[in-house]
């Protein structure tokens, strides 16, 4: 066996994801071949997520399975801060070294520390693809362009473990959609802690692409975006007023007609207490501004139920505006608390049972709302982008669809075609995820 075999374990979201490209791209510019099994592995490296407690458990138990069918484990991510890394190392106190969520040199100088290697001449042009090295499909890749949050809702500690907002400067980031780009990625997606906040903590600083000006602003990274000819999915929007100015890009097919806004709740009182950023902003009034400019727009958004304090009343109002907003694709998720984060000590705790029932009556009002909606797509015709295709058929997803999180379109009997082929065809079915088209 070489010297200078890693492998690789990646869990959580796709900023997550994102942080296991950058420490596999430099790895392979260093030299390192990564390896798909335990038993070919000098070492282990393991990207953990510690967003909720079910996810810690997934850490730790990748943790000990990478312990026992390797032995040599480096633990880096989300759970790799504060009283979470004590809990690692408590419970596997053989990993090498912990690090927390964007720790690319102190992973990589930590693989250096346990598996000796001496870099390969030219390794970049040598070992790596310019685009780096891609954990999702070759035709659609994400793009993050800032890390931490300047905000500090009550459930949430990723302010604690990534720290304050600090936007990637412009320049950087059109680079790097560039090259993905002309590497053969169809589809960008945006991805940070708030999208709409980027560039705040460098007062819009302005940068420079391709020789031209352009302010590290939300509005300028769009249309420059914009001009690459590839779908762009925006996530993680808040709706701020300043929002409004990127939705007539996509009116105009400069940008997917696709906006990734996490509501949370719909009644005031529960957002003062989550202290939720844009809460007073007037979430509906802008969602109606939004598909009068592009009525095509397709809105996604994440919710939480059983927050502590959530009144019937509120839950009321959470349904109303789930009747009003009429939003295409919907997350729910029942409250549960999460070690260090400021809402543990809220008043008014919603009973198991309660949460469960409030959650079982969000989803059927939800889903009859989402099932209509794509009803009323049967007889158009939408551009799919093709994820899977064998002789038989195909799978896609059309510009309301992000990759994994929503719907796909199913192509059965159309054979021919290629992962990242955009084809446009009918739609002739649908159920409350998936379209069917033909
Ligand atoms: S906006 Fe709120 S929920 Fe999102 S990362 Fe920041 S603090 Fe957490």
């Amino acid at each position: 066996m070489s010297s200078n075999k890693v492998g690789f374990v990646s869990l959580g979201c796709p900023k997550a994801l994102v942080d296991s490209e950058r420490i596999l791209t430099q790895l392979q510019i260093d030299g390192y071949e990564i390896v798909s099994t335990y038993q070919d592995a000098q070492l282990v490296v393991v990207n953990t997520c510690g967003f909720i407690d079910s996810a810690k458990r997934e850490s730790l138990d990748a943790i000990g399975e990478a312990i026992s069918e390797n032995g040599r484990v480096i633990v880096t991510g989300c759970m790799g801060t504060g009283d979470d890394a004590q809990d690692i190392v408590r419970a596997h106190p053989k990993v090498l070294s912990v690090t927390g969520p964007a720790a690319y040199e102190e992973v990589v100088g930590a693989v250096h520390q346990y598996v000796p290697h001496t870099p390969v001449h030219d390794p970049y042009t040598d070992l790596v693809p310019p685009q780096g090295v891609k954990l999702t499909p070759r035709h659609y890749a994400y793009l993050k362009i800032s890390e931490g949050c300047n905000h500090r809702c009550s459930f949430c500690i990723i302010p604690q473990m990534r720290g304050d907002l600090v936007s990637r400067p412009i320049g950087e980031v059109m680079n790097e959609a560039e090259r993905l780009v002309e590497a053969g990625v169809r589809e960008l997606l945006v991805i940070s802690q708030d999208t709409s906040a980027y560039g705040i903590d460098t007062r819009f600083r302005t940068g420079f692409w391709n020789g031209r000006p352009l302010k590290t602003h939300m509005q300028a990274l769009c249309e420059a975006l914009g001009e690459l000819g590839v779908w762009v999915r925006l996530h993680y929007v808040y709706p701020y007023p300043h929002v409004d100015r990127v939705i007539p890009l996509m009116a105009e097919g400069r940008l997917l007609p696709y906006l990734d806004v996490p509501l949370q709740h719909g009644s005031p009182d529960v957002l003062r207490r989550m202290r939720r950023p844009a809460a007073a902003e007037k979430a509906l009034e802008r969602i109606h501004h939004w598909r009068e400019v592009c009525p095509d727009i397709t809105l996604r958004s994440t919710f939480i139920v059983g927050f502590p304090g959530e009144t019937e009343r509120d839950f009321a109002l959470l349904l109303d505006f789930l009747r009003e907003a009429q939003l295409d694709r919907v997350g729910c998720f029942q409250y549960s608390p999460v070690r260090g984060a400021g809402a543990n000590d809220l008043p008014d705790p919603v009973p198991e049972v309660l949460k469960q029932e409030r959650w079982e009556r969000f989803m059927a009002l939800q889903q009859e709302i989402s099932a209509a909606r794509l009803q009323a797509k049967i007889g158009r015709t939408i551009e799919i982008l093709i994820d899977e295709a064998d002789a038989q058929g195909a799978v896609g997803r059309s510009a309301a669809d992000a990759p994994e999180i929503d719907g796909r379109v199913f192509l059965d009997g159309v054979g021919g075609l290629q992962p990242g082929d955009l084809v446009e065809a009918q739609v002739t079915g649908a159920d409350e995820y998936d379209l069917w088209a033909g």
